[in-house]
């Protein structure tokens, strides 16, 4: 409960969102209600079946499929959906798939203006933000503008039924660390500690089923349900020390962007516990267990997943780099950051061993 005392501000953001099974049966009237008559459909590679379903499921509204999304959002890729999408006069934006997708769409619709309607399949929770992170020559840029956030965002259970196990458990924990980092916010508020909290319950309940049976609908819409949640959150407060190293890992270091996440995340909340302790009640209370640190690592030991940065392929000797990089750009956090300590949780995280000290 909030304490009764404290002052806050929340910022509500206007978006539609349609939530459930089977629910990709609206686009045709969610495209009719954002005036399009004449869409273009994005997807990353290799999503023919993704395609296929929403293209049907548009009553024609769909005037062409671009399959160039990719990972981080380069901006040559941006360019080429452009001309795509300028030759076609298309009136809409409609992404389908993961955050690379998502991020596309956000990419075209902050150059154009046009509407965007999202239909996320993974847990990445991209679509709840107005944050659009963009590569130039290997580097990431990120950015902030309200004109990123999607107009209406679709989430059907029945498009994530397919998503391999060791996928949805590496995205699920991208969205855990979103609710986790939420807790702790600075400018976290009441409304916000609720949806974290309820997300990292949803999330610990669903991900372990999912990877025991993919195809369990009730358990899909469970991690769905947080995956919005924690995507909230990321799109409302500030992220803190845990989001800051993996934008490192994975921009410096071209890590894979799920799995960096769910791999570091119980050794940020094992250093981030003693100056956190609010924050660590709720999560304990979300988790079942007293420890978080442990029971986090703990259930990434369960998921099928890479478990240590080593398995990923990052050098054991840059590790004192991504320390140096992440102190070049202040960003705030529950325990202030000490250069020897974090190089002492990566060299965990490299290892993959307990996060307690
Ligand atoms: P992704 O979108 O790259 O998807 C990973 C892979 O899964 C892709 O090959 C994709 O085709 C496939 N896939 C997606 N849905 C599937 C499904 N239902 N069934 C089978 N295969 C499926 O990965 P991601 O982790 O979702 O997103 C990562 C990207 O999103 C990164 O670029 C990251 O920076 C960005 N992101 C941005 C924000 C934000 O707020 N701006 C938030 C989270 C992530």
């Amino acid at each position: 409960m909030a304490s009764g005392s404290e002052n806050f501000i929340h910022v509500g953001r206007a978006q539609r969102v349609s939530f459930g099974g089977g629910t990709l049966a609206m686009l045709d009237s969610e495209l009719e209600r954002l005036g399009s008559r004449h869409a273009l459909l994005l997807t990353t590679g290799g999503q023919g079946d993704l395609a296929s379903r929403v293209i049907a499921a548009s009553g024609g509204r769909i005037a062409r499929w671009h399959a160039g999304a990719r990972m981080h959002t380069p901006v040559s890729a941006t360019e080429a959906a452009l001309a795509e999408l300028r030759a076609l006069q298309a009136d809409a934006l409609v992404s389908a798939g993961g955050g690379s997708a998502t991020g596309l769409g956000k990419a075209l619709a902050l150059r154009t203006g046009l509407p965007h309607l999202s239909i996320p399949t993974t847990y990445a929770g991209s679509e709840m933000t107005p944050i659009l992170g963009e590569t130039v020559d290997g580097r990431k840029t990120t950015m902030r503008d309200p004109a990123l956030l999607p107009a209406t965002v679709i989430y059907d259970v029945e498009l994530t039924l397919d998503l391999p196990a060791a996928l949805s458990a590496a995205s699920g924990m991208n969205a855990m660390a979103h609710a986790v980092e939420a807790l702790y916010a600075r400018d976290a508020n009441p409304l916000t500690d609720l949806m974290a909290e309820e997300a990292a319950r949803a999330l610990a309940a669903a991900l372990p089923a999912i990877v025991i049976d993919p195809r369990d609908r009730e358990a899909r819409w469970r991690a769905l349900y947080g995956a919005w949640l924690a995507g909230t959150c990321l799109g409302t407060v500030g992220m803190a020390l845990h989001h800051k190293l993996c934008h490192v890992l994975g921009g410096s270091f071209d890590l894979p962007h799920a799995q960096t996440h769910c791999i570091v995340l119980p050794y940020v909340v094992a250093y981030n516990a003693p100056a956190a302790r609010p924050a660590m009640a709720r999560l304990a209370r979300a988790l079942g267990d007293p420890d978080p640190a442990m029971a986090l690592w703990a259930m990434v030991q369960r998921l099928g997943v890479p478990r240590a940065l080593g398995e990923l392929g990052m050098p054991a000797s840059a590790l004192e780099e991504v320390v140096r990089i992440a102190d070049q750009n202040a960003y705030w956090n529950p325990r202030p950051a000490d250069p020897a300590a974090l190089t002492v949780l990566l060299r965990r995280a490299h290892e993959g061993s307990p996060p307690a000290s």
